[in-house]
């Protein structure tokens, strides 16, 4: 059984403590290594470790990072293949889409490497006889904690900015799919990033976690995750005022007017239902379909979903994988049970499968409530699993009071082929983005919610911004004497 090790200032080491805990394959239920169960005295290490790191790296000029991140993207590409396997026996991620997401990595390095450098420094010339520039500056030591869903992605969005406004950092990957991140930072160092910058501890998010997040050593804290544990953070983070942003839960709204490309949506809902079987914070939690299409397209959804392969993910042919654990399926399954309690109508999925290969692994079929209506458990809640919900509706006035009547606003996304129309359900429904015909995601497009989704951006100048804090600087320009 594979020993992992966590990276401390430079150097594989255990926990302080010894103890170490199981990684599963979700696929298969098999224990695939053991990692160090962190605590307070390796979060005490890893502080000292990327607090020594910080002053020499932030010297540095933007240039010379710039450079280490385009190395550490080349890096990325050459490791893609070690990285995608990986993310395939721990997390269960179908190869096509294990390969297309390490693929995405490197860009958003280059993209953090580049933007950084028009990035740092502004005039402001509101007075003649005074001069006045703002200098952004590091925070210092970053806390980057990451949710399960996505811990690669996760964690590269929060490094790159980090890293290329001159941060140390130290990451605590999701403790049930730790060791992508693991091999990340192995690369990081490889590519020529000096020892400490970067430092992982692993471990649970209620003794890691808690004490990155009160702990008097680091300054911003950026989380990934749900809002109650978004919540707490906040709470133990307030004793020294840190500066925090929150990529918190979402239950997106997806509408389907009168006048939608029916093909088109049908395409982009099957992608956002079953996409990491579900477990992605944009995936839709609603669908609001016109009482005119409504029948046509749940048929067709149901078709579609019904030919996906679903099984082995290290197989080429499978479209979706298992869910991540056994407790995240029994969460799923919960939700399936309300579902049906609450009147919706199971038109397909719903049963855990029994037949193997699939009676071994996490699975959860794809699912599908028709008659489902807003005050049911999985209209309101998010599911985070492979469930889609489809709710009918018949006034444009509705659906919009229908899609903001929730605690969450991360994401919505419209289809209609009027785009007058497109813009003002743009307007007025409150969230961080919204797509309209098609959705995008990507270094260059900002991506926070509103609401109880949370608050701060990732991706883009706007990301970047949450890693420095900008001092004005004044001269006054009278002559004296
Ligand atoms: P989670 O909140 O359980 O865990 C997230 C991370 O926080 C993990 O690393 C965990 O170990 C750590 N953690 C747990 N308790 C902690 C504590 N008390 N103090 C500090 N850290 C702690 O979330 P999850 O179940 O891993 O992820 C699913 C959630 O993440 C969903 O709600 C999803 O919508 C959300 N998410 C949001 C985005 C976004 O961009 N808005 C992206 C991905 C996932």
């Amino acid at each position: 059984m594979q020993k992992y090790r966590m990276r401390i200032g430079g150097k594989w080491v255990d926990a302080e403590s010894g103890e170490t805990f199981a990684a599963f394959n979700p696929a298969t239920e098999e224990e695939i290594g053991q990692v160090p169960l962190g605590s307070k005295a390796d979060v005490d290490k890893a502080v000292v470790a990327a607090q020594e790191a910080f002053p020499a790296w932030c010297k540095k000029t933007q240039t010379e990072r710039s450079q280490i991140l385009h190395k550490v993207a080349d890096a990325i590409e050459e490791h893609a293949k070690e990285l995608a396997e990986l993310d395939i026996v721990s997390h269960g991620t179908p190869r096509k889409p294990a390969f297309f997401g390490v693929m995405g990595l490197p860009q958003m390095f280059r993209y953090n490497a580049e933007a950084s450098r028009s990035f740092m420094g502004q005039v402001i010339s509101a007075n003649p006889n005074k001069f006045c520039y703002l200098q952004r500056e590091p925070r210092g030591v970053c806390a980057l904690i990451v949710a399960w869903n996505a811990p690669l992605v996760g964690s590269s969005k929060k490094l790159s900015a980090a890293l290329a406004t001159g941060n140390a950092c130290i990451i605590k990957p999701p403790s049930i799919c730790s060791l992508t991140v693991l091999k990340l930072v192995e690369i990081l160092e490889e590519a020529g990033l000096p020892k400490g910058v970067v430092n992982v501890v692993t471990g649970f998010g209620d003794t890691v976690g808690e004490t990155l997040s009160s702990h008097p050593g680091v300054s911003m804290v950026s989380f990934t995750g749900s809002c109650d544990t978004g919540k707490r953070i906040m709470s133990v983070a307030s004793n020294t005022v840190k500066h925090l942003t929150m990529e918190l839960g979402g239950n997106n709204p997806c509408i389907v007017l009168e006048d939608a490309d029916v093909d088109a949506a049908v395409g982009y809902a099957l992608f956002s239902s079953f996409h990491n079987s579900g477990m992605v914070c944009a995936a839709t939690g609603r669908y609001y379909i016109h009482e005119k299409l409504y029948d046509e397209f749940v048929e067709r959804f149901v078709a579609k979903a019904r030919k996906m392969v679903v099984g082995d993910p290290t197989d080429e042919k499978t479209d979706m994988g298992p869910v991540v654990s056994a407790e995240h399926r029994n969460r799923v399954e919960d939700y399936i049970k309300s579902g049906v309690e609450q009147g919706a109508k199971l038109v397909l999925g719903g049963e855990r499968p029994t037949a193997p290969p699939l009676d071994k692994g996490y699975f959860v079929m794809p699912t599908v409530f028709a008659s489902v209506t807003q005050n049911m458990r999985i209209a309101r809640e998010e599911i985070f699993g492979p469930v889609a919900c489809f709710i009918k509706f018949s006034s444009d006035e509705d659906v919009i009071k229908l899609a903001n009547d929730s605690t969450y606003g991360l994401s919505a996304s419209v289809w209609t082929r009027n785009t007058t129309k497109g813009i003002r359900f743009a307007n007025e429904i409150q969230a961080g983005t919204i797509w309209i015909n098609g959705d995008i995601l990507g270094p260059e497009y900002p991506w926070g919610g509103y609401k109880q989704s949370g608050f701060g951006k990732e991706n883009s100048i706007l990301g970047l911004e949450e890693y420095v804090q900008v001092k004005a600087i004044f001269f006054d320009l009278a002559e004296r004497g």
